[in-house]
């Protein structure tokens, strides 16, 4: 619904914007809460009375409340969703680890009324009908009792010990607005919405406890000063905020304790050892509540906002010695300078048990005190808490807004990055196709973690877009008017886009309609250029062409031979031609110079006045060390290292890599040139030129999820080529199923045998068509994986497509699938299972190079790898036993021994001895047992053996070692195959007839 009308609006001419079409009424409500705490139940107790005003042009029927805190239990929308998504927080809990929030003797009007939970199972709304219809103007009370508990397992509310998060604890009244009543339930994605109002509270509890609330403490010690960590400073209660509620109190004011009460408030004794702090506050719509006896205070200001912290032992490092109460005061200046003045008259900032942060008015509960927690959280105090958006209808006025604010708040601090990073990673999601309007109502994303990123990191770059768009001191004009004209009112996107039309006066209906309802593509290029002299300047047309459904205003830069100049054009039309003029010669020409217009294609932005390579992509050059690929926002990023490597009929080959990528997924192109020198080595005779060429995803061929590339080679007597393309499937970014499916066709030609490994290969030319498809997933504490290939290919040779050998037929079929499972059985104790089946055959055996491998993966998966392809190469000589893991994965067996078809079975059992997160080098160390067992099937006998491939088994005991360079992981696998049942079948340097031997073999990749 929103969705269109805010698109409409886009057509309103400005005069109607305007006057804004922002709620022009809102609800009034007044909360009298009296509650007490039973520790150690935990269960806090009490009574509330509302006085409710309709100021809506409605007759109302009926009436609701949420009841927050029955999400945090079995059985809610919140656990639903966390068990669709993987998540097991709340549906899990028993009594009395699970929260709650009861109502009873429910009095509307002064009748009592019966409670309707119209999302059940859900409880967290509950409705009822009103005794009589309240119309427009009127006025009612609701009375109630209840009793709530907050969860063990911490989710923004918590208890722990004796600290109790009291974050969203009472019944409160649901908003009613031009759409009706909010009745939301409590999920996940979505926080606050609430009406505006005054609330008198009073909490009985164990006189050890220190508070922090909402409001100001008007009566009754919270325990601060005993709390107190400066001497230096006492502490500042702030009850002067509100003059007029001193008449409404009876007792001796704030921090001491006695027989406090309001008046018209029910006031039952207080019970021996308890203490009574009554709280208030104005024009607030929610009121947070948090107390732990181990509390430490220290207090601040910043001009009128008084500035409580209330932190833990322990924290005395990071949190204590006046740090925290000096990043609140720092955080509010800017807020400050950015919005206005605070409108509250204290912050309270606290160590909550949760980690991260939530945002209550007055009250923000951080799981640390780092600055820019603080910031966006006291950020929220101001978007959410002042200007109080609908966070189920759009998120991203508050998260959006407030991570806007805490970036800008780190670039004016020195911090750098912060838009890059923010927008590279949006791009991320919008090219692999997960990106939803930023603008969504909350459940309506397809997962939690879209959510998330659509409302905090979309809904940010949206508003650094608008301030590219309006300029910085118009963006600063712009929150200020938003701030003063909208504070303290319920406010939406169209509250926010009217002010800044009117500030900015530009019409920006498509910026807001584009980017807060869809999910555009932005690419701008350089289309035809002119040069011309005029005068003593220059005059350059550039044609800017817009290939992107997106429009955003883009700059148009020309740089010259002593001078730049930057011309703005609109961005709508798909040809546009914008004139720059220059003082001297015009040199190049670049669209969106600065990177700001979240163009996704940066490579065609570029001009150059040169003879060749007019339009060549902007690139950068480094010299690669093999473990870390450059990647980069607006250029093809290039790296080269030579290369060495060994095998026995090239002798030494030395080479060179070139790779190159841009944002590391497009042009991931790779040229390798090589040369054999022959020498050393007896058998080294072949001198010559190889290359390897490589072209993968090409920008023009851009399609979310999929993958293309074409490759061809002549490397080490063999030449051929591959046509690949490959996608990935998901449903969801971060849970469920992901699928890939591929298909490719390959040449392998063989043109000089010298290099080969005859148990290896035959001297026949391959082409096969292959169609693979894969799955991941978790299935509850399981990780599963299947494959599965399947294709057939031709064999010829000089002759054509003859039967080469009497054996051996023209036509084959393959096809290998494979099943892992993983789990972890017990703390640092892990099983994995494997099993497989290969096949690959005519009327008769496949070409040996295509035959199933009994030990490791099979030649032609092999021929990317130097060390592995050729005879001689360093991983195949007997004193370097290796393992290249596939196939039969009978990790003691010969890599040359294989079959037409076996089935095979491998299992692991690892115990981490060694974890050390913060290590690369060295981060895991394991040992494993394993065993692997393999049946062969039909086809030739093994020249080894003189016999068909028949059982095979081997077990043994190895040790791991996981190792990350640059962005490179890996491990280091170190097995001791000391069983193998057909020794037989052992690497030539453990040739032995026993099955019980000394063995050992080396991987830099798992088993499987
Ligand atoms: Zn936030």
């Amino acid at each position: 619904m929103i969705t269109l009308l805010a698109l409409a609006l886009a057509t309103i001419p400005t005069d109607t914007l305007r006057r804004g079409p922002a709620p022009s009424w809102q609800q009034r409500v007044a909360y009298d809460i009296s509650a007490r705490l039973e520790e150690p139940l935990g269960v806090l107790r009490g009574s509330e009375r509302i006085q409710y005003v309709n100021n809506s042009p409605d007759t109302l029927r009926s009436f609701s409340l949420h009841l927050h805190l029955n999400a945090f239990r079995p059985g809610s929308r919140w656990s639903d969703a966390d068990s669709t998504e993987g998540r097991r927080r709340f549906n899990d809990l028993k009594d009395p680890d699970y929260a709650f929030n009861h109502v009873s003797n429910v009095r509307i009007m002064g009748q009592p009324v019966m409670a309707v939970f119209p999302l059940a199972p859900d409880s967290t709304i509950v409705r009822f009908q009103l005794p009589a219809p309240l119309a427009p103007g009127d006025s009612m009370v609701i009375e109630t009792d209840w009793d709530a508990r907050v969860s063990t397992v911490a989710r923004r509310q918590g208890r722990k010990g004796r600290q109790y998060d009291f974050a969203q604890w009472y019944p409160k009244v649901v908003v009613y607005d031009r759409y009706g009543w909010e009745e939301h339930a409590l999920v996940p994605a979505g926080e606050f919405y609430g009406e505006f109002g005054t609330f008198r509270v009073q909490v009985d509890v164990p006189e050890d406890q220190v508070l922090g609330a909402t409001g100001v403490p008007v009566c009754g010690d919270p325990g601060w000063t005993a709390a107190n960590q400066s001497s230096s400073r006492p502490v500042q209660y702030g009850a002067e905020a509100y003059p007029a509620i001193r008449a409404q109190v009876r007792g001796p004011g704030p921090g001491v304790n006695g027989d406090c009460a309001f008046t018209n408030f029910p006031n039952p004794a207080i019970p021996s050892g308890y203490k009574r702090v009554l709280w208030y506050a104005e024009s607030v719509h929610h009121f947070a509540l948090s107390m732990s006896p181990e509390y430490r205070y220290e207090g601040g200001a910043y001009q009128n906002t008084l500035v409580h912290v209330l932190y833990r032992p322990g924290d005395e490092k990071s949190w204590g010695g006046g740090l925290a109460v000096k990043r609140t005061e720092t955080a509010l200046a800017w807020l400050d300078q950015l919005f206005g003045p605070f409108v509250w008259p204290q912050i309270t900032n606290l160590h909550r048990i949760d980690g991260g942060g939530t945002e209550f008015p007055m009250v923000i509960m951080n799981g640390s005190a780092s600055q820019g927690l603080i910031v966006h959280e006291l950020g929220h105090n101001y978007t959410m808490g002042i200007l109080a958006n609908n966070e189920w209808r759009e998120g991203w006025l508050d998260e959006g807004f407030t991570s806007f604010q805490t970036t800008w708040f780190g670039e004016a601090t020195g911090e750098r990055g912060g838009y890059e990073d923010n927008e590279a990673g949006v791009l991320d999601l919008d090219l692999g196709g997960w990106s939803e309007p930023v603008s969504l109502v909350s459940d309506k994303y397809s997962d939690f973690v879209i959510y998330n990123q659509m409302i905090y990191s979309k809904g940010e770059l949206f508003l650094a877009q608008l301030r590219y768009v309006v300029g910085d001191s118009v963006m600063h004009e712009i929150l200020q008017t938003y701030y003063q004209r909208w504070q303290l009112k319920h406010v939406d996107g169209a509250a926010f886009q009217a002010v800044a039309e009117e500030v900015s006066q530009m019409d920006l209906g498509t910026l807001f309609g584009q980017w807060l309802h869809g999910t555009p593509m932005f690419d701008y290029a350089v289309g035809r250029v002119r040069r011309q002299k005029i005068g003593d300047g220059w005059e350059t047309r550039v044609e800017v062409v817009r290939k992107g459904d997106g429009m955003i205003p883009v700059d148009v830069m020309v740089i010259a031979a002593q001078d730049t100049a930057v011309v703005r054009t609109d961005g709508m039309a798909t040809r546009a031609w914008v004139v720059v003029p220059t003082r001297s010669e015009p040199r190049i020409v670049l669209i969106d110079p600065g990177v700001r217009t979240h163009d996704w294609n940066m490579l065609n932005n570029r001009y150059r006045f040169v003879l060749i390579g007019k339009r060549a992509p902007p690139s950068q050059a480094y010299f690669d060390t093999w473990f870390t690929e450059r990647v980069s926002r607006d250029r093809v990023e290039r790296g080269y290292m030579p290369t060495i490597w060994y095998n026995s009929a090239g002798g030494i080959t030395v080479g060179a890599r070139a790779r190159s990528n841009y944002l590391g997924m497009f042009e991931e192109n790779q040229l390798l040139l090589s040369y054999s020198l022959g020498a050393p080595g007896d058998d080294a005779e072949v001198q010559q030129l190889d290359f390897f060429a490589r072209f993968k995803n090409p920008v023009w061929l851009r399609a979310p999820n999929q993958s293309q590339r074409l490759e061809a080679f002549r490397t080490e007597g063999r030449w051929g080529g591959l046509l690949g393309w490959e996608r990935t499937l998901k449903d969801h970014l971060a849970f469920g199923p992901t699928w890939t499916e591929g298909t490719s066709l390959r040449l392998v030609d063989i043109d000089n045998t010298a290099f080969l490994d005859r148990q290896q290969y035959i001297d026949v030319g391959i082409v096969e068509l292959m169609t693979t498809l894969g799955v991941k997933t978790r299935s509850g504490k399981w990780q599963l994986g299947g494959n599965l290939a399947l294709g057939g290919g031709l064999v010829f040779n000089r002759d054509g497509l003859a039967a080469v050998q009497p054996d051996l037929d023209q036509f084959y079929f393959r096809g290998e699938v494979e099943g892992t499972a993983r789990r972890q059985v017990a703390k640092k104790l892990t099983f994995a299972g494997r099993l497989y089946g290969g096949v690959a055959t005519g009327a008769h055996t496949a070409a040996k190079q295509r035959q199933i491998y009994l030990g490791s993966s099979d030649p032609f998966a092999q021929l990317y790898n130097p060390f592995l392809r050729s005879e001689g190469a360093l991983l195949v000589i007997d004193d370097v036993p290796y393992q290249a893991p596939g196939g039969g994965g009978v990790r003691a067996a010969d890599f040359r021994i294989s079959g037409p078809a076996l089935i095979a079975a491998n299992v692991e059992l690892e115990r981490t001895l060694a974890f050390r997160q913060k290590s690369k080098l060295f981060s895991r160390v394991s040992v494993a047992a394993f065993g692997d067992a393999a049946q062969g099937m039909g086809g030739p006998d093994q020249p080894t053996t003189g016999e068909a491939l028949g059982f095979v088994a081997d077990a043994g005991l190895g040790v791991r070692a996981s190792h990350k360079i640059g962005k490179t992981a890996f491990i280091t696998r170190f097995d001791f195959p000391f069983y193998l049942s057909e020794p037989a079948y052992s690497r030539n340097d453990f040739a032995t007839d026993d099955a019980f031997a000394f063995r050992w073999l080396f991987s830099v990749q798992a088993a499987f």
